[in-house]
């Protein structure tokens, strides 16, 4: 098999999730076995993205002592979340098909950090990446289904100011075991 076989693949088990169309492999290099498979599975667990569930599954079968003897092939450019397991794994190579930049031009939503620049700060690792294969197949594959829900921004930092504040209040009005609270701790969050 080659890369385009394995991206083939890749390509299969996204489209079985048409919510979702994302989905990846995982080859070990020497023999072009493919040792594990994942598409998302975004409605079981947020994270478990095709990348992320290929990687799990990967170390739950092979408990593998060696990740950079395997190459990962995935249909979209990895999001920073993957590209860092990725990295963490030490996994060799990555091959995707399309970028980020495009999922954002068809309104998928994105973090806005390309991969290269995820392995950039990475000094720790040597993950080659190599986008663009079979990259018209899959955007054509993928042209007809509707986007994604769009998801609310979070709301988490305006709870965050809310529970910074009544801290703030407590420390500033009361003492614990007969000493004075440092009021400026939580406050400075705030002002
Ligand atoms: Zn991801």
């Amino acid at each position: 098999m080659n890369h385009e076989d394995y991206m083939r693949k890749a390509i299969a088990l996204a489209l079985t999730v048409p919510a979702f169309p994302f989905g990846a492999v995982i080859v070990k290099r020497v023999t072009g076995e493919i040792v594990a498979e994942g598409y998302n599975q975004f409605a079981l667990n947020p994270t478990f993205h095709g990348e992320m569930v290929a990687i799990n599954r990967c170390a739950e079968l092979h408990h593998p002592a060696d990740w950079s003897e395997f190459d990962l092939y995935t249909t979209a450019e990895p999001c920073p979340m993957c590209q860092s397991a990725i990295l963490w794994a030490g996994i060799g190579c990555v091959y995707y098909g399309t970028s980020i930049p495009y999922l954002q031009k068809r309104h998928w939503q994105q973090i806005n950090i390309r991969a290269s620049a995820v392995i950039a700060q990475t000094a720790f690792r040597n993950t080659t990446i190599v986008g663009g294969i079979l990259e018209p197949v899959y955007d054509l594959s993928i042209a007809h289904f509707p986007k994604q829900h769009l998801v609310k921004k979070s709301a988490c930092t305006s709870h965050l100011s809310i529970h910074l504040l009544i801290s703030s209040f407590f420390l500033r009005h009361f003492s614990f075991f007969g000493r004075t609270a440092p009021a400026n701790f939580a406050a400075s969050y705030l002002f």
